[in-house]
């Protein structure tokens, strides 16, 4: 589903280059849930966005789905995006000016996979049914995290990429939110790579790894 090999990653700065990622190696399986630790600052939001094609890696490769990022164009790389990824984030990044059903079904509708029945299904998971019609802006946190990952599931992804997707809510929101993130995943039988620095967040996962100085270290989970 997801493989990384030999990814280097390293960034231009006024102060010189920065080395982020030094050779890592990741394999994703459909169905597999995968943390990723590390610290503030050890480039785990740099590692998803090379994951989602956002950014290219300095060297080495990555595939989605069989596809090397490396080989496609920015439209294609955008269209195997819309088509395979679902991306969720610690900032819900909802359209503010789409209702909440619109924002639900903005991702399927770029991906050409519209489905009436698995957008209401999705709503009543989400604990949305009866706020169709209301902004983001009147619901709270927790309300409008879980609408962000219906939206990255609504086209049924197969790769989910989470990056801290709890980190802007309170402990007991943030649990709702994982277990419905995680039943959901489940359910569409999707493969998740969430970022996360809380242990706890990432317990209920199937494996665990750290980022550490540029490089993955594996941890029994
Ligand atoms: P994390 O998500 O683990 O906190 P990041 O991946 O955001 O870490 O950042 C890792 C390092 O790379 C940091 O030192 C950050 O300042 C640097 N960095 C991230 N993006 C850029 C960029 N576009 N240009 C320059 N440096 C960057
Ligand atoms: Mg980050």
């Amino acid at each position: 589903m997801l493989v990384l090999h030999q990814v280097h990653k390293t960034f231009s700065t006024p102060q010189g280059t920065l080395p982020v990622l030094n050779g890592i190696n990741l394999t994703l399986q459909q169905g597999d849930s995968l943390a990723l630790m590390g610290e503030s600052g050890s480039g785990k939001s740099t590692l998803l966005h090379l994951a989602a094609g956002l950014d290219l890696p300095s060297d080495g490769e990555i595939c989605i789905d069989g596809h090397a990022l490396s080989s496609l164009d920015e439209p294609a790389r955008a269209r195997l995006r819309r088509q395979s990824l679902g991306l969720v984030f610690q900032q819900f990044h909802l359209v503010p000016s789409l209702s909440v059903i619109d924002n639900l079904r903005l991702q399927a509708r770029l991906a050409g996979r519209e489905d009436a029945e698995w957008t209401a299904h999705l709503m009543a998971r989400l604990g949305l049914s009866g706020r169709e019609t209301y902004y983001p802006e009147q619901l709270s946190g927790g309300q409008q995290q879980r609408l962000a990952i219906g939206r990255a599931l609504a086209a049924r992804p197969r790769l989910l990429l989470a990056d801290e997707p709890t980190g802007n809510l309170d402990e007991q929101s943030a649990d709702t939110v994982l277990g419905l993130l995680l039943d959901l995943v489940k359910e569409t039988h999707c493969a998740l790579l969430m970022v996360t620095h809380s242990a706890r967040v990432a317990a209920p996962l199937d494996r665990l790894v750290h980022l550490h100085l540029g490089r993955l270290e594996d941890n029994a989970s």
